[in-house]
């Protein structure tokens, strides 16, 4: 039965997501807050209320504007969405996969980008970034010249490192790529610069965005923005029904009142601030600039580090063996101001 599934496959480790039951969970860069109550009620009745024996609005254009007056999405944009934007990256590799195209992108960054080209068939050629995880600009344009990829992503803030690249140095590829560059915004809640603004002036640019960081994890849903030329081919690879009633509903829910989790990125924001200080001030540790919801910080024997922290019953990310610019790393998602001090807490106990 093996020798039916490819090669590539099997060579696969597959996306592991550890159990999190009873810890401190501050792995996977999730908002720590809930909504307030009148929401939540709010949010039940109309749950409730739905058609959940008919299939789902398959063109949902009520949540699309609300999805384009929330983020400021250019009115000449077109938006397809995704169920999750895991999906929309499964989507652009399925509409570009010619035998022999490239996808191109930074290393270290977000898995998936690599993990979805090995699905679909395609080459990913990886850039490494400087040991201060600042884009190597010369080398990436190096790159486009000789790759000619077909699909370039760029995180921006990037994952895992949470720093923002340089936006002149995407810039260049974005002007010399011969395929679609897509600079993924998953962060954008808590960072200081987009690439919105720039979206209609280059055919061959999208931004990719999420509302999982934000605060609406549970829910699957991701949004592509950019010329209409472009994401009308890619549509065509749509599922049809790819946004369930459930997670349609609930967004509009949500959505229609920003205020809720613009106000809880805000306090992550000034939280981000306070645990990166906090943390800069434990002996032997050494903190990364972040622009994002999560703290990437080098310390001796993280493996270690990590099981220790795991014992005393916190959950972060080792990421010590993901890549050799990652040596001895751990990134922490930051949580409520009370999950931020039981992670110092137990990271100084655990490095006593
Ligand atoms: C978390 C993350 C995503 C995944 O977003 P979903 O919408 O939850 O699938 C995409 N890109 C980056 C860079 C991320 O860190």
């Amino acid at each position: 039965m093996d020798d039916c599934i490819r090669e590539e496959i099997r060579a696969l480790k597959a996306y592991e997501v550890p159990s999190a039951e009873g810890m401190v969970k501050l792995d996977a860069m999730e908002n720590p807050y809930r909504l307030p109550p009148s929401l939540q009620e709010d949010l039940g009745r109309r749950l409730a209320a739905l058609d959940i024996n008919r299939y789902p609005d398959a063109n949902p254009e009520r949540l699309k504007a609300l999805l384009r007056q929330a983020m400021g999405i250019p009115s000449g944009a077109a938006l397809v969405l995704g169920n999750g934007s895991d999906e929309l990256i499964q989507m652009l590799a399925l509409a570009v996969a010619k035998p022999g195209a490239v996808v191109l992108g930074v290393e270290p960054s977000f898995v998936m980008f690599r993990m979805i080209a090995t699905f679909v068939g395609m080459r990913y050629v990886g850039v490494p970034l400087r040991p201060d995880f600042s884009v190597d600009g010369p080398a990436l344009l190096e790159a486009v010249r000789r790759e000619r990829p077909a699909l370039t992503f760029v995180a921006n803030p990037n994952n895992p490192t949470g720093n923002h690249f340089d936006p002149e140095a995407i810039d260049a590829v974005i002007r010399h790529s011969p395929g679609l560059v897509v600079v993924d915004e998953a962060y954008y809640p808590f960072a200081d610069h987009s690439f919105l603004p720039r979206l209609l002036a280059s055919p061959n640019l999208l931004v990719m965005r999420t509302v999982s960081k934000l605060g609406l994890a549970g829910i699957r849903l991701g949004l592509l923005a950019g010329p209409p030329a472009v994401l009308d081919q890619v549509d065509k690879v749509r599922l049809p029904y790819n946004i369930s009633v459930l997670d349609q509903a609930a967004a509009q829910e949500v959505l229609s009142r920003p205020a809720v989790l613009q106000e809880q990125a805000s306090r992550i924001r000034e939280q981000r601030g306070v645990l990166a200080e906090r943390l800069a001030g434990v002996a032997g540790v050494t903190v990364f600039p972040s622009a994002a919801n999560f703290l990437l910080f080098r310390v001796a024997q993280a493996s270690r580090v990590f099981e220790g922290l795991r014992h005393r019953g916190i959950l972060i990310k080792n990421l010590s063996a993901a890549h050799p610019l990652l040596a001895d790393c751990l990134r922490v998602t930051v949580g409520t101001p009370e999950e931020n001090r039981q992670f110092l807490q137990a990271l100084q106990d655990t490095l006593k």
